[in-house]
C-alpha cells in the first residue's frame, strides 16, 4: 500500500508564533522537533496499518522544516520547493497512490481557529471555492480527489479538523491545538505523538482508507480577495479571469487542473 504525506507546521503541537517556523530562526528548532515526531508517528502508523511504500513532502514554506534523520527508514521525503502546480502536494502525481494523510494542517485566513491561519501566501485576505472561505486543505483536498485517492488522516489546529470532517465524513482527525485569538492551547506533545500514531494506523488498516473519498464538486468557482488592487488588477489578465470590484478576482472552471495553474500564477506566484 502507497501512501503520501503532506506536512505543514502551522498546525503542529504548542505551536504559535510565525518565527517558530522559520528553519533560519533559532527558535523553530523545537517545533521543527516536534513536527517531525508528529510525522514520523503517521509513518509508523502507515506502516504498521500495512503501508509499504510511502512519500513525504516537507510543506513548510521553505520544505525545510523536517529534521531528516528523525525520520523512521523506508521512506521517500522531497524537502524543498519544486514550484510545480500540485504545490504543497508536490510529488502526488509520480505514482499511484492509495491514501493522503496531512499532518501539521491549520485553519484558512479570515478564520480564528488558528493565529497563524493564512492560505498559501500571505498577501491575499480570502480564497474562497464556491462560496465557502477555503485554504491550504481544501485545495490540497481537492488535488488528492483530482488524482482519486481518499485522506484517510489529518492532524493540526480544531478548526482545520473539523473542516476536513466536513468534507471528508470518514476522516480520522487528531486536533492538537486550539486557537484562542492570538495564542493557543495545545495538548501534550507525547499525547500528540500518540493519537497520531494509534489512529493514522487505524485510518489505512484493513482498506478503511476506502470510505475517505473526498467530495469533488461539478465545477470550482474561485474568488480570490487581495490586499492590493494592483495585485488583483495585475491578475485579472490571467486567461479566464473576471475582476469583480477593485480587490476581487473570479475564475471558473470544472478542470481541477486549470483551477490549480491559476492558483499556481495568481496566487502562488
Ligand atoms: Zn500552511
Amino acid at each position: 500500500m502507497r501512501v503520501y504525506i503532506s506536512s505543514d507546521i502551522e498546525g503542529t503541537c504548542g505551536l504559535c508564533g510565525f518565527a517558530e517556523t522559520d528553519p533560519d530562526n533559532p527558535c523553530s528548532r523545537y517545533f521543527r522537533e516536534q513536527m517531525t515526531r508528529e510525522v514520523a508517528a503517521a509513518v509508523s502508523g502507515a506502516q504498521k496499518g500495512g503501508a509499504d511504500d510511502i512519500f513525504v513532502k516537507d510543506t513548510n514554506y521553505t520544505g525545510r522544516g523536517l529534521i531528516p534523520d528523525m525520520l523512521p527508514p523506508k521512506i521517500s521525503l522531497m524537502r524543498g520547493n519544486a514550484n510545480d502546480i500540485y504545490a504543497m502536494m508536490s510529488g502526488i502525481n509520480v505514482r499511484r497512490f492509495d491514501a493522503v494523510m496531512m499532518t501539521g494542517y491549520h485553519s484558512p485566513a479570515k478564520d480564528d481557529a488558528n493565529p497563524l491561519a493564512h492560505n498559501a501566501v500571505r498577501h491575499i485576505e480570502t480564497l474562497k471555492i464556491n462560496g465557502e472561505i477555503a485554504g491550504e486543505f481544501a485545495l490540497n483536498a481537492y488535488t488528492a480527489g483530482y488524482f482519486d485517492i481518499p485522506i484517510s488522516f489529518i492532524s493540526g489546529d480544531k478548526g482545520i479538523c473539523d473542516m476536513a470532517s466536513e468534507l471528508i465524513p470518514g476522516i480520522i482527525t487528531v486536533p492538537v491545538q486550539e486557537g484562542f485569538g492570538g495564542a493557543t492551547v495545545s495538548i501534550s506533545p507525547s499525547e500528540a505523538v500518540s493519537l497520531i500514531l494509534e489512529s493514522s494506523e487505524k485510518s489505512v488498516k484493513d482498506g478503511y482508507y476506502k470510505k475517505c473519498n473526498v467530495k469533488m464538486p461539478e465545477s470550482f468557482e474561485i474568488g480570490v480577495s487581495y490586499e492590493s488592487r494592483v495585485e488583483a488588477y495585475r491578475n485579472s489578465f490571467y486567461p479566464g479571469v473576471i475582476q469583480v470590484a477593485p480587490k476581487k478576482i473570479r475564475f471558473k472552471s470544472t478542470n481541477y487542473l486549470d483551477v490549480l495553474r491559476f492558483i499556481h500564477f495568481c496566487i502562488n506566484g
